[in-house]
């Protein structure tokens, strides 16, 4: 069914009141590539900007099975009782290519998804991963404005896109198992060293002795990075999103982390940071388009492409040739 089309002041109030249908509508508008929707948006988040960058924006990753969603479901509910509005986002590296999804299925988080206070939107599809990732600040911004406090942004312990969540919070938090075989269960070292809190879960049952055990290791393991650059130390932690425990605790440290970053100034200068790199995004996104649409370049991209595979022509000169053409276009 197509829906009728909406002026720009009617997405501006339906966010700033809240009205989560319009929320939705707004955050369709602003993953949308048509020209015309692509001004609109801009329109929309240039009225919402100074409503936006109250919210705590946290980060959750980890291997598929460690529990992200049924942490999220009992962490989240926490965060509501406090009285919290709580937005969850997910970055899905899985669904641009294969259009499948590790993260993406109706069914996860049951409960927070009736809770009147909770906010669920998956990951945007349909472009690259960094064009994902550049729409997900929008739809975070979109979020802040239409009063969310927090917002968690998830993606699966897997690849690239932890890097990218990471730029774009100001708490990561990396959910873990213990026992489970390989000490850093194929999460690599340079995840655990962006991590503001590896949260050991499951552990509940038999496996709190091994947890606790655990528990050590990481802390150990943490110790030997560099000092991070907020002065913020990595707390490790244990719970059980199962049977809800020990999220009191994680809050806890998220709050003590959000304190001492905002004394230390490093909150406001790792905000500015993460603007200026979401301008680079774009910037590199719409070259890159431009770049591969361009008329030129794509009556010729082929052959250089054959010959740089057949190794007459250099990468570098190849790719100093298609540059040329381009500017000499523009
Ligand atoms: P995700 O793939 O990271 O989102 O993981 P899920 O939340 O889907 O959890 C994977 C499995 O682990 C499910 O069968 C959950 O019921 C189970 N699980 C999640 N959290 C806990 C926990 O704290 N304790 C125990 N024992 N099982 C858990």
């Amino acid at each position: 069914m197509k829906r009728s089309k909406l002026s720009t002041e009617a997405y501006i109030d339906g966010v700033l009141s809240g009205d989560r249908i319009l929320l939705s509508r707004a955050i369709t508008l602003c993953e949308s590539h048509r020209p015309e929707d692509v001004s609109q948006a801009e329109a929309l988040l240039m009225a919402i900007m100074p409503h936006t960058g109250k919210a705590v924006r946290i980060g959750i990753t980890g291997v598929p099975g460690v529990g992200k969603s049924t942490f999220i479901e009992s962490f989240g509910g926490l965060v509501t009782q406090k009285g919290k509005k709580l937005a969850v986002l997910t970055i899905d590296p899985s669904s641009q290519k294969t259009k499948g999804s590790i993260l993406g299925d109706k069914t996860r988080m049951e409960e927070l998804a009736r809770n009147p206070n909770a906010f669920i939107r998956p990951s945007a599809s349909g472009s690259a991963l960094g064009g994902v990732s550049s729409k997900t600040r929008s739809v975070m911004l979109l979020c802040e404005a239409a009063g969310f406090d927090v917002i968690f942004i998830e993606t699966v312990g897997v690849g690239q896109s932890e890097t990218l969540v990471h730029g774009m919070v100001d708490f990561f938090l990396l959910l873990m198992l213990a026992g489970a075989g390989d000490e850093l269960q194929g999460i690599k070292k340079g995840i655990m060293e962006m991590a503001d809190a590896v949260v050991i879960n499951k552990a509940d049952g038999p496996n709190q002795a091994v947890a606790k055990r655990a528990k050590v290791d990481y802390q150990n393991a943490l110790h030997l990075f560099p000092m991070d650059e907020s002065g913020w130390l990595p707390k490790v932690k244990l719970c059980s999103a199962l049977e809800k425990t020990g999220l009191e605790d994680v809050w806890e440290v998220i709050q003590e982390q959000q304190e001492q970053v905002k004394q230390s100034g490093y909150f406001q200068l790792n905000r500015q940071r993460q603007q200026v790199n979401w301008l680079k995004e774009n910037v590199n996104e719409l070259l890159e388009t431009a770049f591969y649409q361009n008329s030129e370049i794509q009556s010729v991209l082929n052959d250089v492409i054959e010959k740089v595979e057949k190794g007459e022509l250099p990468a570098m000169n190849a790719a100093n040739l298609l540059m040329k053409k381009f500017s000499d276009q523009n």
